[in-house]
């Protein structure tokens, strides 16, 4: 059983498939636009998302990028458009699966508990203990130590350490950080994150001058990652030496 969100205003559809999950043990809430739909999708947080893309005030695919920018939700496309471009654009925006109209719910209920168990296998390796230098991060236990010494963390400073860990060499961005670890999906300041961050640096050992595994990306985000990664990374970040063989 998940708690899903039904995006689509064509009301006979709608009806027929709230119904259809529903007899399946799915906790369904719905919305007949785009708009509607990111607000529940923000509000209610909900397990799954299956999304129409024809939508009457915003195409599907926009409503599917302003919801990645603030949550991680999976989400199914359910489309009449078979036309390949929309389906691939659809996904490189961010979606989990898709259907294509008129599909049987069966077929709905598999893609489902698909990517429901993909979601929930990303969810497990996000719960296992991540090593990254000296630093060792145990969300099971929300221990932390550095160099084999426990280090004491807020809630608030373990969430981010566990998050950024959770994503151990890619950057971050500071808009999903407040998303997904204060909660704020339309943004809030990025004074918070940053007193926060020099906080767990300082708790961590970290100053300027020492190496330095949470790095911040300007303009970017966050990452954690070993020392040596910051100076590949800076390395990348410099124009080309000009009349180097
Ligand atoms: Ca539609």
């Amino acid at each position: 059983m998940a708690q899903l969100l039904v995006v689509e205003d064509d009301e006979r559809i709608r009806t027929a498939l709230i119904r259809a999950l529903r007899d399946r043990g799915h906790v369904v809430s719905s919305a007949g636009t785009a708009l509607d739909g990111l607000r529940q999708a923000v509000d209610e947080r909900p397990d799954l998302v299956v999304l129409d893309l024809g939508l009457p005030d915003l195409d599907g695919r926009e409503l599917l990028r302003m919801l990645r920018a603030v949550s991680a939700v999976p989400v199914i496309v359910a489309t009449a458009r078979d036309d390949e471009g929309s389906v691939v654009q659809a996904l490189d925006n961010g979606a989990d699966d898709y259907v294509l109209k008129p599909f049987r719910a069966e077929q709905l209920e598999a893609r489902i508990r698909a990517v429901l168990r993909r979601a929930a296998g990303a969810a497990d390796a996000g719960a296992a203990t991540v090593s990254v230098g000296t630093l060792t991060v145990d969300p099971r236990s929300r221990r932390v130590t550095v160099a084999g010494r426990p280090v004491e963390l807020s809630p608030k400073e373990f969430d981010l350490l566990a998050y950024l860990a959770a994503r151990a060499g890619t950057v971050v961005s500071k808009r999903e950080l407040l998303a997904e670890v204060w909660q704020l999906p339309y943004g809030g300041s990025d004074k918070t994150l940053d007193v926060h961050l020099s906080w767990l640096r300082r708790k961590l050992g970290e100053s300027g001058t020492e190496p330095r595994l949470l790095q911040t990306v300007r303009g970017v985000g966050v990452r954690l990652a070993e020392p040596d990664a910051e100076t590949d990374a800076e390395t990348a970040a410099q124009p080309p030496a000009d009349a180097e063989p």
